[in-house]
């Protein structure tokens, strides 16, 4: 299959690309480089052997996104390209309801201009907000995030519902992440966010580094066995599978808007990520218990079941994977 991936160059985009070069798919990148860098591209090559094409180009300049349609014979695109910082997002809603919603609508439109009519979206577990209960399935009420960041995903989850009820010849299949973590087994690509981070993972890896002190645990007084929130963490790499299965299992017979979560469905609190970071890779994070952050969903976790009976997916990588593979990337990026 000839693939656009948008946001290509990104964390969960890089590690997916080569999971689909690696499958002989063709992959046509493009990236702003907003939250990327461009050596990503060299990285990917000497992982796969294969560069992928290129364009650097922004979502919102839609004459630019029109000329990479026009060169390409798109079958499907996977949509992450999007700005991804809660906090930032609070800050800057106008910012990232324009580049997450605006760069969405162009993508649409010149996807509808040019008859690709299969798109993979990077949606998020924030979409239930508070959950009822645990683990969470798809059919959980959404439209509940609780910052601008998790809304863009609401809304365009909204809009490809609507689009699909609108022309059911679109296929949409809407991916709801859990919390992705981990880096390619190279050490190569892995997440190297802009700025100081404010997820656990990144947090954590800059203590290691050395560049903070201490990593703060914010809240060990929730309703849980160790007092810290619980979440469900994916290897990027599992993730990364996960949508080669869901853009595989868009074929005719399996057409229409599909909705799945991916996660492993097991819950791991930050105390015993911390603590298997530390076990697994050395005692490199010393850390503190604060205040809980505002807005923090106490307990998290997937349930899988849709995605293991329709797409095949389920996760391989263990937590111990996770830890080393993220300290193995930063180690290799110093
Ligand atoms: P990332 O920031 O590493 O990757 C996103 C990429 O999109 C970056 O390379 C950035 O340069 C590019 N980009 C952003 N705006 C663009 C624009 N207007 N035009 C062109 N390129 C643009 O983020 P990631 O962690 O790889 O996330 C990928 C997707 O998955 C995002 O949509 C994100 O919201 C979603 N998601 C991420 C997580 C997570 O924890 N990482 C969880 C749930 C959902
Ligand atoms: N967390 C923490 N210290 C940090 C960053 C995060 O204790 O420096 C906690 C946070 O309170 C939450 C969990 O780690 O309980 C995951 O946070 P992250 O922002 O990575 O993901 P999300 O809350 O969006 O699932």
């Amino acid at each position: 299959m000839k693939i656009l991936v948008t946001g290509g160059l990104g964390f969960i985009g890089s590690h997916t690309v080569v999971e689909l070069l690696n499958l002989g798919h063709e992959v046509v990148i493009v990236d702003n480089l907003v939250n990327s860098k461009i050596e990503v591209l060299d990285k990917i090559e000497k992982i796969t052997k294969i560069r992928p094409k290129f364009y650097q180009i922004n979502l919102l300049n839609k004459e630019d996104l029109r000329k990479v349609f026009g060169e390409n014979n798109f079958d499907s695109v996977i949509h992450f390209a999007g700005l991804k910082a809660v906090g930032e997002s609070i800050e800057k809603p106008l910012e990232y309801y324009d580049n997450n919603l605006t760069g969405t609508l162009n993508l649409l439109k010149c996807m509808r201009e040019s008859e690709v009519k299969k798109l993979v979206f990077s949606s998020s577990a924030c979409v239930y907000g508070f959950p009822k209960s645990n683990p969470i399935d798809e059919s959980a009420p959404c439209n509940k995030a609780t910052n601008p960041y998790g809304m863009t995903k609401c809304f365009i989850e909204q809009i490809l519902k609507d689009m699909y009820a609108s022309d059911n010849s679109w296929d949409f299949t809407i991916l709801r992440y859990f919390n992705p973590v981990g880096a390619h087994s190279s050490g190569l690509i892995g997440e190297d966010p802009n700025g100081i981070p404010n997820n656990l993972m990144p947090y954590i890896l800059r203590v290691a580094e050395g560049k903070s002190e201490k990593l703060k645990i914010f809240g060990n007084d929730y309703e849980t066995e160790d007092g810290t929130c619980i979440r469900d963490f994916i290897h990027v790499v599992d993730l990364a599978r996960g949508h080669v299965k869901a853009i595989e299992h868009m074929t005719s017979e399996n057409g229409g808007l599909h909705i799945y979560n991916l996660g492993t469905g097991k819950g791991t609190s930050v105390l015993e990520l911390v603590n298997t970071f530390n076990n697994v890779n050395g005692d490199l994070v010393k850390f503190e218990f604060g205040d809980r952050r505002p807005g923090d969903v106490p307990v998290n976790f997937a349930k899988t079941d849709k995605a293991r009976e329709e797409l095949g997916f389920a996760c391989e990588k263990t937590i111990e994977d996770m830890c080393k593979d993220s300290w193995n990337f930063s180690k290799h990026k110093k």
